[in-house]
């Protein structure tokens, strides 16, 4: 796809880094964006567009439609994407931190939503990066995902819709949640609270993200039994594999004694910056590992996503036409053409099966 060829090995190209956006260093307040007198982040001030992304929407129109825009110039008139036919839960996982899962649970969610999805975001990190970055209140009184795994509470009495993007829908986390690991401990069916709160929801969805903490904790555990797929984001950098080993074998393990249908998925490379020859050796690398699970389309290191969740938003509505928002959406499309039980399907029938037999 051109999208994806087109980012391969130019970030720079594509999005040169400001100079505004280079003052803010690693130490900077990690929610630079401007705020209410509350505190909460402001979401009324996104950044002018990028015009070097080549996106020519009128700047003037709300975030949503923008965003809309950039989906409908890259999808061919007609040529939508197919929703999946059952539910996809797909559980965003990696042990190391700071990788992108957050980025690429959100990121992804938004897409998906912005091509007629809908989709429901689980934010399992006590830290609530996602409920940030979506701008879905979580402030430690706001019913949350805590309540539905310790206190039973039903999800639907804890989802929020997400502003600005229709059909996006997210389960905050509060600092509740951190004290969860342990109260979990001594509570009846443990590892599959999660698995039955998303059974009993009762408003349709096409996918289910959920974004867990960096561990392999309780929390991780619920998250592995819950979903069918497991999304592992991995960073192009030095280091990349290493503890990889640990996180499959759990998966592994809970295949084995709680969810038969869990398996990797989908791969997916974050930061990569084609201008060092380490992100394509670690790129090569994974591929090596894992060929056909990894996405053809890789995250490229991008000032524009690392600044939209200070705005409380996805980098979709905050620079439409940006490398990192196009590049999850081509992301978005690899997955939604991959759908797990349409290929089953398919090849039941191309076997004289009926469907559903597998
Ligand atoms: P944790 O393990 O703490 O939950 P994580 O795996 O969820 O971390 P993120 O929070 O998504 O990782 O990303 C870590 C940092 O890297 C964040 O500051 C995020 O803004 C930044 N980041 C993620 N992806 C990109 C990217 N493609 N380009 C630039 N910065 C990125
Ligand atoms: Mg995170």
């Amino acid at each position: 796809m051109a999208v994806c060829e087109a980012h391969e090995g130019t970030a720079e190209e594509s999005e040169p880094l400001r100079s505004d956006a280079n003052l803010a260093g690693p130490m900077a307040d990690p929610v630079p964006g401007p705020r209410t007198e509350s505190g909460d982040v402001s979401r009324e001030t996104p950044p002018p567009m990028d015009v070097s992304s080549g996106y020519e929407g009128d700047p003037s129109a709300p975030v949503g439609r923008a965003a809309q825009q950039a989906v409908e110039a890259m999808t061919r008139a007609g040529e939508g994407l197919p929703r999946p036919e059952q539910t996809r839960v797909m559980v965003v996982a990696n042990q190391k931190g700071g990788v992108g899962k957050t980025t690429t649970t959100v990121n992804l969610a938004a897409s998906l939503a912005l091509h007629g999805a809908r989709v429901l975001v689980i934010d399992l990190d006590p830290q609530g990066n996602a409920s940030t970055a979506l701008g879905v209140d979580h402030h430690s009184e706001v019913p949350s995902i805590y309540d539905v795994l310790v206190d039973s509470k039903p999800l639907s009495d804890v989802v929020q819709p997400v502003p600005d993007i229709e059909g996006l829908f997210c389960a905050p986390a509060t600092i509740d949640l951190a004290g969860a690991e342990i109260e979990l401990v001594s509570l009846v069916a443990r590892e599959s609270r999660l698995q039955r709160a998303i059974s009993a929801y009762e408003q349709p969805l096409d996918y289910v993200l959920i974004d867990c903490p960096p561990s392999l904790g309780l929390l991780t555990v619920n998250a592995l039994v819950a979903g069918a797929e497991v999304v592992i984001p991995i960073q192009c950098e030095y280091y990349a594999l290493e503890g990889l080993g640990q996180l499959l074998r759990n998966v592994e393990l809970v295949r084995g004694h709680l969810n038969p249908d869990l398996h990797v998925s989908t791969i997916i490379l974050t930061m990569y910056d084609g201008r060092t020859r380490l992100a394509s050796q670690v790129a090569d690398e994974v591929r090596t590992h894992f060929g056909k699970e990894v996405l053809r389309t890789n995250i490229p290191r991008s000032v524009r996503i690392s600044e939209a969740p200070s705005y409380g938003q996805t980098v979709l509505t905050y620079d439409p036409g940006s490398s990192g928002s196009l590049s999850y959406l081509e992301a978005a499309r690899e997955i939604a053409l991959r759908d797990p039980h349409a290929q089953q399907n398919q090849s039941a029938q191309q076997h004289g099966m009926p469907e559903g037999t597998q």
